[in-house]
């Protein structure tokens, strides 16, 4: 599972997306005084953003003035004495909001590349409202009846398909949010919700609280086995609080995980492991167990009002899931062979404490990482500075411009500095065609270094999406990674995980570069289904092709050696039991949470029950016990939609092996072709589902999955 890879990646998307020319029906907003970040980009390629202009002394007038613009725009489409049509509103739904989408762009990379101070004081005194500004469009009762009579007649007389899309993803997306309520309802359901994002707060607050304030000293004599740079940030950590001398073991998963991994203090272990899976359970001020049960109880009343009934119907009804049961179906499919996989790990654990502990133990859920690691070290003996040597950064970089041209019939080629605009010197910039035709697609933009003020992890977004009902729009697409630069002349070399993310969100921009719809809504992405297209793509950096070409030792040339690649492939079973079991019993506790009766019900006593009725075993803890389950309860993101890691991953699975099967592997063209007309290019204009038994005959099985986890594929019935 590369649930690392996806927890730092996030697809940005602008709040109104706005892609057409200067055509709206704005009459009172004097656009020759425009700010330069709502100035229409000019220049090369169609035009691109002026990021060699932008001023953070002009941002807070550009958002003002966009959103003032844009609920302009909105106000003629509902004043408009015309029957409401597809054209006249949701065609003009699409075409608002360009001047804020453009200062959105701006907006976003100082929120991610390039934060500071200054700008975090303008953040927080905008998001509220631009919050409030996205209310005013979601809860206009006039704009959603003409978009409802839109809908209601193309229900007696269909709309060409795209067009049919478009209303119905705009129509659901005001229902779902209950615009279709009578004036009451509507009145609690916004109570419901003001009374919602308090708790929110109040949940994820309790959790920060707890992490920053149990903090486990250490000291000198009880530092074995811990590696260096532990010790020494864990040291320093202590300085910082005061505790000079002494050695800090923070409260969050990265300090727990190392330290429960290589310390050999078993007593010591248990006291971390408790610390950190206690998080607001401690029956104190920041316990979250009764905000949980009101938050539940919320939810579910606040569905009820729309007819559903459960949190889950409503909020799965537009995943490629649809329904709970689908997803709670998957998710009890793929748990007995991960229990039953840790029976086997514990086993081999055990082995090794017998052979090496002076004590007799019985392996407890805090022992289970140290006796892994011991494992891992025993059974794969991987060097990770080993492989290391065979993965360059520019190397990659132009394996992945192979993939795309093998793939997708991309060309990338470098655009020379300074004809188009970036933020940094460090961002470069390719355009990609099509090599055949040479016809243009768009640019590329790299920002692959780490600097303060850039958000730590990676991520793809994009400045300009593909449509074309108001004219044809190339892509402008990036990628931002974190990788530290290295002195002159030095290679960068990075781990296998990190290439494999750099792959990952590379995915993720050739999905947006292949987009063939007319609207800007149908770039729109579906959570359990949009990290399978870049989760797919990581399948190529193991390719014999990619290795022989590009995977070379930065000194002597030679490709990664085959044994090297073996260990690599067989590591990657290692600790799937306890990695799955940690993962879904947390997503079918968010499941079964969401689906129980909300009243009476107590937290603590839910989770003990339902992990005692999943025979969860004693030996591995969820990856998110439910008083920290910020997933789920600090918001509502991932509420009744953690399964969907799972259902990306068995689609990924299942993808790879049409092309494991195909005659020419994973360059076989006539695979590659229905990949890209049926899983990249659509982007949200057809049913997921639909699309997915277009490219490969048949619904995704998980038996891939189980093949990739080294589970035993459950026998046909
Ligand atoms: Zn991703």
């Amino acid at each position: 599972m590369k649930n690392t890879a996806k927890i730092g990646c996030l697809i940005a998307v602008g709040l109104i997306a706005g892609c057409g020319t200067q055509q709206s029906a704005v009459t009172n907003v004097n656009k020759t005084e425009m700010n330069p970040l709502l100035a229409e980009w000019t220049g090369p390629y169609g035009g691109v953003p002026a990021f060699d202009k932008m001023s953070l002394s002009d941002v807070k007038a550009a958002l003002e003035k966009g959103m003032a613009i844009n609920l302009i725009e909105i106000d003629a489409i509902t004043i408009n004495p015309a029957a409401p049509t597809f054209k006249n509103t949701i065609e003009a739904m699409e075409r608002a909001g360009e001047e804020l989408g453009r200062a959105f762009t701006y907006y976003g990379i100082w929120g991610s590349n390039m934060s500071s101070p200054e700008f975090r004081t303008i953040q927080a005194e905008m998001a509220p409202r631009i919050s409030e500004f996205s209310s005013k469009i979601s809860q206009n009762e006039k704009l959603f009846q003409r978009v409802k009579a839109v809908y209601d007649k193309s229900k007696i007389n269909p709309l060409p398909a795209d067009q049919q899309r478009v209303v119905q993803l705009t129509y659901e997306n005001f229902a779902m949010e209950g615009a279709d309520l009578n004036a009451a309802d509507k009145k609690r359901y916004a109570d419901i919700n003001k009374e919602l994002s308090s708790l929110y707060t109040s949940f994820a607050n309790n959790v920060l609280a707890d992490e920053e304030n149990y903090v486990t000293y250490i000291t000198k004599d009880q530092l074995s086995g811990l590696p260096e740079s532990f010790v020494k940030s864990a040291a320093k950590a202590a300085a910082d609080r005061g505790q000079t001398g002494k050695y800090a073991v923070l409260n969050t998963r990265s300090s727990m995980d190392e330290f429960l991994i290589y310390s050999d203090e078993r007593a010591l272990r248990e006291k971390v492991w408790n610390t950190y899976y206690s998080r607001s359970d401690n029956g104190d001020t920041h316990d979250n167990n009764a905000n949980i049960a009101q938050i539940l109880k919320l939810r579910r009343e606040r569905v009820k009002l729309m007819g559903y009934d459960n949190y889950a119907a409503w909020r799965l009804q537009n995943r490629m899931a649809k329904k709970p049961e689908n997803a709670m179906d998957l998710m009890m499919a793929v748990w007995p062979a991960a229990i039953a996989r840790v029976n086997e790990e514990v086993a081999d654990m055990q082995k090794i404490a017998d052979a090496i502990s002076k004590t007799k133990i019985t392996i407890a859920p805090w022992d289970y990482r140290y006796y892994a690691e011991k494992v891992r070290a025993d059974k794969y003996n991987l060097n990770s500075d080993e492989v290391k040597q065979y993965l360059e950064l520019g190397n990659l970089t132009q394996a992945m411009f192979f993939t795309a041209g093998e793939l997708f019939n991309f060309q990338f080629t470098p655009v020379s500095k300074g004809k188009v605009p970036v933020f940094h010197p460090d961002v470069n910039v390719w355009e990609v065609t099509d090599k055949t035709s040479g016809k243009h697609i768009g640019l590329w933009y790299l920002d692959a270094f780490a600097r303060t003020g850039k958000r730590s992890g990676a991520w793809a977004t994009t400045y300009r999406s593909h449509t074309t009902f108001d004219g044809k729009k190339t892509v402008l697409a990036s990628n931002n990674s974190n990788f530290v630069k290295p002195a002159l002349g030095e290679p960068l070399l990075v781990s296998w995980d990190d290439a494999t993310t750099f792959f990952h969100e590379f995915g993720h921009a050739l999905h947006f570069f292949a987009s063939d719809v007319k609207y800007p809504t149908l770039n729109s992405g579906v959570r359990d289904y949009t990290e399978f297209q870049s989760q797919l793509l990581e399948r190529w950096l193991s390719t014999d092709r990619v290795i022989n070409q590009f995977l070379k030792h930065h000194k002597t040339g030679q490709p990664m050696p085959a044994e090297l690649l073996a260990k690599i492939r067989k590591a990657s079973t290692f600790n799937q039991g306890f990695e799955t079991t940690e993962f879904l019993s947390s997503a079918l506790m968010d499941m079964k949470l969401h689906l129980a009766d909300p009243n009476g019900l107590d937290p603590d006593k839910f989770e003990r029950e339902t992990l005692v009725s999943l025979n969860m075993p004693k030996e591995v803890v969820m990856r998110h016990r439910t008083p920290h389950f910020g997933h789920v309860f600090s918001g509502e993101g991932y509420a009744t939609g953690y399964y969907g890691y799972l259902w990306a991953d068995v689609l990924t699975a299942d993808a790879a092996e049409a092309f494991a099967e195909a005659p020419g592997g994973f360059y076989d063209k006539d695979v590659a072709a229905k990949l890209v007309k049926y899983l990249f290019a659509p982007r949200n204009s057809m049913d997921p589902a639909e699309a997915y038994r277009l490219f490969r005959g048949r619904d995704a099985s998980i038996d891939a999955l189980m093949r990739d986890r080294g589970f035993a594929v459950p026998e046909k019935k």
